[in-house]
């Protein structure tokens, strides 16, 4: 047990006990649990995924944070490693996939091509960023990052849901948050996100009502 993260400090108990006893807030207990075992989904996507694998093997020991085990099924991850350049063939998929996980789920973009499009940001079939359709929780950057600048990105998203509260978090908060479920963009000649037809149909009359002019 990770004692110094559930029980709140100023709090003197003997030490004797301190295996037995632990002073504490919900939200710490429930941070707790959510950081110590967050399960990263299995796949990737490009060369980033390579190092993504390097850092499940034993020299990094992933076990540490549990999240030794990636899961071959959304329905058991609750962290999406978006690790790779994000085509827009490939989008809808990914935006399936993370519908599929149960709440609490987080998003990590791992590398240049996840965060921004990187070296391929202006290609006409990559998508400039994950964080234009999911919400990212944190970005990690380089080309690729080493597994060492991953873990990085793990420690800064176990230290985002340390100050998470049950309260505030978007997963019991339908009403507010859209953002646990995504709708499907649709694959056309272009890529379009259905969050924005209303936007696309007025741009489009709009454009109709000007030839016609
Ligand atoms: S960021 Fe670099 S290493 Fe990662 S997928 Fe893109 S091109 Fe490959």
């Amino acid at each position: 047990m990770d004692y110094e993260k559930l029980s709140l400090p100023n709090y003197n108990i003997p030490d004797d006990i301190q295996n037995a006893v632990a002073i504490t807030t919900l939200d710490r207990l429930y941070n707790w649990g959510r950081r110590s075992s967050v399960w990263p989904l299995m796949f990737g996507l490009a060369c980033c995924a390579i190092e993504m694998i390097a850092a499940q093997t034993a020299r990094y020991d992933l076990a540490r944070f549990g999240m030794e085990v990636m899961r071959p099924t959304p329905r058991q991850a609750d962290m999406m490693l978006v690790s790779g350049t994000v085509t827009k063939k490939m989008l809808p998929s990914i935006i399936r996939l993370y519908n599929q996980m149960p709440e609490p789920k987080y998003v990590v973009a791992m590398g240049a091509c996840a965060s921004s499009g990187g070296p391929f940001k202006e290609g006409y079939n990559v998508v400039a960023g994950i964080d234009k359709f999911l919400p990212v929780d944190v970005y990690i950057p380089g080309c690729p990052p080493t597994p060492q600048a991953l873990i990085a990105g793990l420690i800064k998203l176990q230290e985002k849901i340390d100050k998470e509260s049950i309260k505030t978090v978007r997963w019991y908060n339908k009403e507010k948050f859209d953002g646990n479920y995504v709708p499907m963009p649709i694959l056309g000649p272009d890529l379009i996100d259905v969050r924005r037809n209303a936007e696309i149909r007025d741009i489009a009359s709009a454009k109709a009502t000007q030839e016609s002019a």
